[in-house]
């Protein structure tokens, strides 16, 4: 499987090691759209679909109309075979040593000490992956294969300066250019969870059928015509997200010294996630979750954060084009708040665990682990 980074390492492209919710969701709109509507034309403009308000496609993405979509794709992480957690981003306050300690460094100032418990030499920021149940850490915790190629010109046998695109590579290549493409090896797997509003909870049997059939025959990522991609998809389970679950992760949550982890890049306005952004997307979760109006939440004071910026492009499957380029906060980046606590908070927070906040959460970008200070 080979997912574009639209980065290149020498001749080298780079596949990612995750799969973006955002690809996903694509592969499964259209595969959707194509198995629900008898009339092909909507699949690209399903605004003028007559049966609207029972299509199943519409219901879920509520295309071009300024509704927000009822369906979330998360992004789909390498499982440890170890112990069957998922592998995601390290947030940017763990720090490793080359013998193997490593340390997940404090907020508070006076345990900042990046001095290694088992050898003394200095720590360093690590930068990879972390098993979410284990612990485990793996810089690349799948296996990558190369494959050589030549971008060649079939129809013109031209050497002229021209392009090659390639199929769902969202990149272009000059002709006659050796490069080589990077992808995840056969046989591994990946564990990702969609969500669903509670008014379109009866349409769970038809994701699970499109995922399980369509989207196994559809394969995921570039190059699906040269046999890049294939996959077999299992739904594992399928359950409410209910208020006492919620309500059970809100208890170990302390309201009055909190941090925000993105565990998918984020799509926000500035690199500082002010309070007032985090209040309104909590606020906007505790909704989403428990179906009342928005919450009164006590104020809260952002104190310290390590964050970086990135930027992200993409692949419209839908438009066949690529997306412009986005700048994003980082998976990793961590915040730190202080507030007067309480429990209204805690659970609000504990929401936007499932809901995550800022731009494009349907595509699975922005999610979050609040932790403690
Ligand atoms: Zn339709
Ligand atoms: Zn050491
Ligand atoms: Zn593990």
């Amino acid at each position: 499987m080979h997912i574009g980074t639209g980065r290149y390492r020498g001749s080298v492209k780079e596949t990612r090691l995750y799969i973006p919710g955002s690809v996903i969701r694509g592969i499964f709109g259209l595969a959707l759209a194509r198995l629900v509507c008898r009339e092909p034309s909507y699949t690209d403009n399903h605004s003028g679909c007559p049966s609207k308000d029972s299509c199943p496609y519409f219901l879920l993405y509520m295309d071009g109309e300024n509704k927000s979509p009822r369906i979330f794709f998360k992004h789909a992480y390498p499982v440890h075979r170890g112990c069957g957690g998922i592998f995601v981003q390290a947030p940017f306050n763990l720090y490793a040593c080359r013998c193997g300690g490593t340390k997940l460094q404090s907020f508070d100032p006076l345990v900042e000490e990046r001095i290694c418990d088992r050898c003394g030499s200095e720590l360093k920021r690590y930068s990879g992956y972390i098993c979410s149940s284990c612990g485990e850490l793996s810089r690349v915790p799948v296996r990558i294969s190369r494959a050589v190629r030549t971008a060649v010109d079939r129809s013109t046998s031209s050497s002229a300066i021209s392009f090659f695109e390639l199929e769902g590579l969202s990149e272009r290549i000059p002709f006659g250019y050796l490069y080589a493409v990077e992808s995840v090896s056969r046989g591994d797997e990946y564990m990702f969870s969609i969500l669903l509003s509670r008014d379109v909870s009866d349409l769970s049997g038809i994701v699970v059928r499109v995922l399980e059939e369509v989207l196994s025959d559809e394969g995921i990522g570039g190059g699906r015509s040269r046999g890049f991609g294939c996959v077999d998809i299992r739904v594992e389970s399928i359950s409410d997200v209910t208020e006492e679950e919620v309500e059970r992760r809100a208890k170990n949550i302390d309201g009055e010294r909190f941090t925000v982890t993105f565990t998918s890049d984020a799509f926000i306005e500035s690199i500082e996630l002010r309070s007032e952004t985090l209040l309104a997307a909590a606020r906007r979760a505790y909704t989403w979750i428990f179906g009342v109006g928005a919450p009164t939440l006590p104020e809260v004071k952002l104190e310290r954060y390590t964050a970086s910026m990135g930027v992200m492009g993409g692949w419209s499957l839908k438009e066949n084009r690529r997306r412009v380029i986005q700048p994003v906060v980082k998976a990793g980046s961590i915040y730190l708040y202080s507030s007067s606590g309480g429990e209204r908070l805690a659970e609000a927070l504990a929401a936007l665990e499932y809901l995550g906040l800022g731009g494009y959460k349907a595509h699975g970008f922005g999610q979050v682990r609040i932790g403690g200070g």
